[in-house]
């Protein structure tokens, strides 16, 4: 519950992410996206926009 690393959730599939150990990150609109594959950040570069949508903020 008080861990210092942050994780965050890969928007492509669901999975959780430590950014420090991330396989692949990508910027979109001032926020950094990362994710468990290089699979799943070509995936959110097709179309960013669709998948940042989710996102919530
Ligand atoms: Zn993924």
């Amino acid at each position: 519950m008080s861990h210092a690393s942050e994780k965050v959730t890969d928007p492509i599939c669901g999975m959780t992410v430590d950014p420090a150990t991330a396989a692949a990150s990508a910027e979109y609109e001032g926020h950094t996206y990362y994710f468990c594959s290089q699979s799943c950040a070509l995936s959110f570069k097709a179309d960013p926009a669709k998948y940042a949508a989710g996102a919530g903020n």
